[in-house]
């Protein structure tokens, strides 16, 4: 195992922190923009910084984005989260529907959604189970995850974890 922070992995508070400064700096463009179109002279060269301001966005967009995703992986690999690398409702298990970047729950008593690809990325609820598949692979896996396997795996050999297995 290597220790995260000297292998330099960068945290997602360091992502947050470089979108914030691509907020500041549309911020400061929008500011320079609305200047130079405060006179007749300057307002013509204006024109790019629309573009500029946008494309600053998108990156601050990108940034948070990649600081969600990362958030969500280093919580995966902690050995007492679920090992299952897709998302299920934390309640209903298997139901997830997902579309542009969104999640959400079709059960009609739920209504949980999500505003990240929880089906896409790896689940990371806390582990309640310990599943051994037929060919003798073993995963942990949450409620959600430990209700689809029992209704789907044929074979699948389910364990509650101890209470206090995985306490600190
Ligand atoms: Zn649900
Ligand atoms: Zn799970």
């Amino acid at each position: 195992m290597t220790d995260p922070a000297k292998s330099g992995e960068p945290t997602p508070a360091e992502l947050r922190a470089l979108m914030a400064e691509a907020t500041a700096l549309q911020g400061r463009i929008n500011d320079v923009q609305a200047r130079l179109r405060g006179s007749e002279e300057t307002r013509p060269t204006a024109f790019r910084l629309d573009d500029a301001a946008g494309w600053v966005a998108q990156a601050g967009q990108a940034l948070g984005e990649t600081a969600s995703d990362l958030a969500r992986t280093r919580v995966a690999r902690d050995p007492n989260l679920c090992d299952v690398p897709w998302g299920v409702c934390p309640v209903h298990g298997n139901t997830l529907r997902g579309s542009g970047g969104r999640a959400w729950c079709t059960d009609l008593t739920c209504g949980k959604s999500w505003d990240y690809d929880r089906l896409g990325n790896a689940c990371g609820e806390p582990a309640t189970h310990t599943v051994t598949d037929a060919e003798g692979g073993t995963m942990r896996t949450c409620d959600g995850h430990t209700k689809d396997v029992a209704n789907h795996l044929d074979g699948a050999i389910i364990t509650a974890l101890s209470s206090d297995a995985g306490d600190a």
